[in-house]
C-alpha cells in the first residue's frame, strides 16, 4: 500500500468487485440481479457494475439523478418509504409501492407507471439481521393493504401493475433466503397476479423482486453467501412465464473496498491496549452501526489491542482486543469496507479531513 499517499483512503479493488459480481450473475442465470445503490453509490464501482447488473434500485430522489447521471439508460426501480410526491413522478422503469396512501397519490398524480407492490408477509425471519418484514415496520403493506390497492388498481388504467417486490430481512443464508422466496411466491401467486398482468401489461408474465439482504459475516471475512445454491433454487422454483429479480447492495460491493490507516497513538489504560488510527467511524460508520468489530489484516500477531479512531466518544471504536502488534506509524488495512462504509457515515463530526479515495485493478 505504499502507493497511495495520504490516509486514511479508501481502496477499492475493481477487477476484484467484477470478477465477484459476473460470478453471482453467472450463478444467477436469467434471474434478474439489480444493484441495491444505497449499499456504495460510487460512480467508479456503478461503471463496474454496469457490466453485469440488469439494473439499479434506488431508494431516492437523489440516488436517481445520481445513477441517471452515471448511467443514462440503465433500467432503474424505485423503492423506499416515505417518497415524496415529486418522487412520484420521476419517470423509472418499476416504482415499488410501499402503501394504499402512497398509491393513491400516485393515482392521483395522472403520470403512467409500471408499479409493483411491496409487501410484508407474515413470515419467520428468525437469525436476521436487520428485519424488514415479518412483523409490524413500516416497510411495504401487510395483505390486507395490498388488497386495498388491488381494489384501488382495479378503478384505474394508468397504474399498471406488474407484479409484487418483497425485501424481508437481511443476513440470511441461501437456504433461509430460498425459504423466503419459496413463501413470497406462493403469496404471490395467491393474488392471480398472472390474469392482472395479462389484462393491463404486455406479454411478460408477473415479476416477484425477492429483494436483497443475503448474508455477509464481518465475522467470517472469506465467508460467502452461496449464489449456486440460490440461483440454482430460485430456477427450480420458478414457473413458466414468472419474472423473478433480485436486488442486493451490501453481498457486491462490500469485499471489494478497503479503508486503510495509520496508527498515531499506542497507550495503555487501566490495563487495556488501545491503538487510536487516523479517521474512524465518521468515515466507516459500519463497526459502530453494526456493534462488530471490522476484520482487518493481521501482519505480525501480538497482544490484544483495541483499535480505536480520532473522535472523542467512546462509540469510535473501530475493532475490539484484536491480537496484533500495533506501534506509532504502522499502516492498519481493514477489510469489507466497500458497503455501508464512507457513504452511511457522518463525515462532519470533529471536522478531520475527509479521506483519500483510489481505484486499483482497472
Ligand atoms: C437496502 C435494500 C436492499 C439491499 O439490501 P442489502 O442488505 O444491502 O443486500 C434491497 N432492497 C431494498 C428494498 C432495500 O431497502
Amino acid at each position: 500500500m505504499g502507493t497511495i499517499g495520504r490516509l486514511p483512503a479508501f481502496v477499492y479493488d475493481l477487477a476484484d468487485l467484477d470478477a465477484h459480481v459476473k460470478a453471482v450473475k453467472d450463478a444467477l442465470g436469467d434471474i434478474e440481479l439489480y444493484y441495491a445503490v444505497k449499499a456504495n453509490p460510487d460512480p467508479r464501482l456503478l461503471k463496474v457494475l454496469a457490466r453485469h447488473v440488469d439494473g439499479f434500485e434506488v431508494s431516492s430522489g437523489g440516488e436517481l439523478a445520481h445513477v441517471r447521471a452515471v448511467h443514462p439508460d440503465m433500467p432503474v426501480a424505485f423503492g423506499g418509504p416515505g417518497k415524496t410526491d415529486e418522487e412520484l413522478l420521476s419517470p423509472v422503469t418499476r416504482l415499488h409501492v410501499e402503501s394504499p396512501g402512497e398509491l393513491r397519490r400516485l393515482i392521483a398524480s395522472g403520470r403512467a407507471a409500471d408499479v409493483l407492490l411491496r409487501v410484508n408477509l407474515d413470515v419467520s425471519v428468525e437469525g436476521a439481521s436487520l428485519a424488514m418484514g415479518g412483523g409490524a415496520t413500516p416497510f411495504g403493506m401487510d395483505p390486507r393493504s395490498i388488497a386495498r390497492c388491488l381494489e384501488l388498481l382495479a378503478e384505474q388504467d394508468s397504474i399498471r401493475l406488474r407484479g409484487v417486490h418483497a425485501h424481508l430481512a437481511s443476513g440470511l443464508d441461501a437456504h433461509r433466503m430460498l425459504e423466503l422466496a419459496s413463501a413470497t411466491l406462493d403469496y404471490a401467486r395467491g393474488l392471480g397476479l398472472a390474469d392482472v398482468t395479462r389484462s393491463t401489461a404486455t406479454s411478460q408474465g408477473p415479476e416477484i423482486n425477492l429483494g436483497g439482504g443475503m448474508a455477509v459475516s464481518y465475522a467470517d471475512p472469506d465467508g460467502r453467501f452461496d449464489w449456486q445454491t440460490y440461483g440454482r433454487g430460485l430456477a427450480e422454483l420458478r414457473r413458466p412465464g414468472e419474472v423473478l429479480r433480485v436486488e442486493p447492495g451490501r453481498s457486491l460491493t462490500v469485499y471489494c473496498g478497503r479503508y486503510v490507516t495509520r496508527v498515531i497513538d499506542v497507550k495503555r489504560v487501566h490495563g487495556e491496549l488501545f491503538a487510536v488510527v487516523a479517521g474512524g467511524t465518521h468515515h466507516i460508520r459500519t463497526p459502530a452501526a453494526k456493534g462488530h468489530s471490522q476484520p482487518m489484516i493481521i501482519r505480525e500477531p501480538g497482544e490484544p489491542i483495541t483499535i480505536v479512531g480520532q473522535l472523542c466518544t467512546p462509540k469510535d471504536v473501530l475493532a475490539r482486543r484484536v491480537p496484533v502488534d500495533l506501534k506509532p506509524g504502522d499502516v492498519v488495512e481493514f477489510t469489507m469496507a466497500g458497503a455501508y462504509a464512507w457513504n452511511i457515515s457522518h463525515h462532519d463530526f470533529l471536522m478531520h479531513p475527509e479521506p483519500g479515495f483510489h481505484y486499483i485493478g482497472e
